[in-house]
């Protein structure tokens, strides 16, 4: 059933909206080429000219940009109107290094809300709803996007931010909250804190937009189940506007990007090439509507890959797979690739919570890594195994997920602190990126 909020454009058929793609993008690349001074220098260096870039198929043609070069254009070298014409900054939360900013115009602060508000519709959301938005508001995104999107498709918004959880559950009981949006690590802990108040049956809760960091298909399953919602995954980057660049609708199985405001590449980090639909390399995106910060093929170095396969919700636009973290956060220990990721499914497979660290440290020249988990409150309480017969447990899966032996801790629960925003999972002693 069609929800009375999703514009047609969703659904537009392939052919149509990759004609408005080459349209919109010939006339961003003028654009940006006549009034930003840097890709103005780019391009000429990179022997293009606006004309050379007619539609999609010329995308490749120009030069990508990547996060030092934003941190180099700190903060105004971006910008593509004049300052006076923006209403608003935000930053990323620099998870990875130092922060940017992004310029809003109010045209650019209408389509992020916008795509926020896509989002929330193809998580069922109405105007019925009472939408409870616990990202943190300020400089960070993800409370504003949502926000924003929450007005629009008419919810009743709950601008909560995020900690305070004793509030969040209060307001969440009282007012009757039916949509959450938090990152997945708050909602698994807000997760946990109903079902220790036993709750749950006081909750009208009935899905979940979670995003901002990556999380596994394990942690949504627990999610959904301590929460009894549906858990949609949203993502998006400051530099491209913010949470709703992509986001998932009822099928759960892939994030549609929303291809009318930004034109997704897969590329090979290594060499830059373009791969072909269906492999996974560095997501890049195109913005050919935004106005203040318009980036043209930008390097998120978030590895994904993308798939055209025809969605069962009608939506035409491509989806992206969850992405499989950043390049930046893949470690390397002892010689061999580890993803936070594939800790997290190990340790969630046997029957843990999602409150977990990982600590990496190099002794002399050897790396050594460990892997801090709690034991859930029940486990506590009805012991069926001693620890170290789990600890043997989780070692021996972790070698064979990774190749490589693993320290591992079981602690008493509660005893890993608690993320309320963006959870910080690896605490990588060696220092080896800075
Ligand atoms: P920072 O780069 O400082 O973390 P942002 O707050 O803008 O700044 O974060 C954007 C990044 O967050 C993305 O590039 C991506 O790595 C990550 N991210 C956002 N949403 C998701 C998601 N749903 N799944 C996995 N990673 C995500
Ligand atoms: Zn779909």
């Amino acid at each position: 059933m069609k929800n009375y909020y999703q514009p047609e454009i969703e659904t537009m058929p392939l052919a149509q909206l990759q004609a408005l793609q080459s349209e919109r993008l010939a006339k961003q690349v003028r654009f940006v080429y006549d009034n930003v001074a840097f890709y103005h220098d780019k391009m000429e260096e990179a022997g293009v000219k606006p004309e050379d870039i007619q539609g999609i198929d010329d995308l490749h043609k120009l030069p990508f940009i990547d996060k030092d070069d934003l941190r180099d254009q700190y903060p105004y070298g971006l910008l593509a109107v004049p300052l006076s014409d923006c209403v608003r900054i935000q930053s990323t939360s620099g998870t990875t290094g130092r922060r940017v900013v992004a310029f809003y115009t109010q045209e650019d602060i209408d389509l992020w809300d916008e795509c926020c508000a896509r989002a929330i519709v193809a998580a069922g959301g109405t105007k019925e709803d009472v939408c409870h938005v616990c990202y943190g508001y300020g400089l960070f995104t993800g409370g504003p996007g949502l926000n924003g999107g929450s007005h629009k498709v008419g919810c009743l918004t709950l601008p909560m931010s995020s900690g305070n959880t004793e509030r969040q559950l209060q307001f969440m009981t009282d007012l009757g909250s039916t949509i959450l949006c938090c990152t997945p690590s708050y909602a698994a802990n807000l997760g946990e804190a109903v079902n220790e108040r036993g709750i749950k049956d006081k909750l009208k809760l009935k899905a979940g937009i979670f995003g901002a960091e990556p999380w596994t298909e394990e942690m949504r399953r627990d999610i959904e189940q301590s929460l009894g919602i549906k858990a949609y995954d949203i993502y998006g980057l400051t530099e491209i506007s913010g949470p709703g660049v992509s986001f998932e609708c009822e099928e759960q199985a892939g994030m549609h990007i929303q291809e009318d405001h930004f034109i997704a590449e897969i590329i090979d980090p290594k060499t830059g090439e373009v791969l072909p639909e269906g492999e996974i390399g560095e997501l890049v995106f195109t913005c050919i509507t935004k106005k203040a910060f318009p980036l043209l093929r930008y390097r998120t170095r978030d590895l994904c890959r993308l798939t055209r396969k025809p969605c069962s919700c009608g939506r035409t636009h491509v989806r992206m797979l969850k992405p499989k973290g950043r390049s930046d956060d893949m470690m390397i220990v002892k010689g061999v690739n580890v993803w936070p990721s594939q800790i997290e499914t190990v340790l969630l497979n046997q029957g843990y919570q999602a409150n977990y660290q990982i600590v990496v440290d190099r002794i002399g020249n050897n790396d050594t890594i460990e892997v801090q988990v709690e034991l859930t409150p029940e486990m506590a309480e009805h012991p069926t195994l001693p620890i170290p017969a789990r600890e043997k447990k989780i070692v021996s899966a972790l070698r064979s997920m990774l190749g490589i032996t693993v320290n591992v801790k079981v602690v008493e629960p509660k005893s890993i602190v608690r993320s309320e925003g963006k959870a910080v999972r690896v605490i990588d002693k060696r220092h080896l990126y800075q």
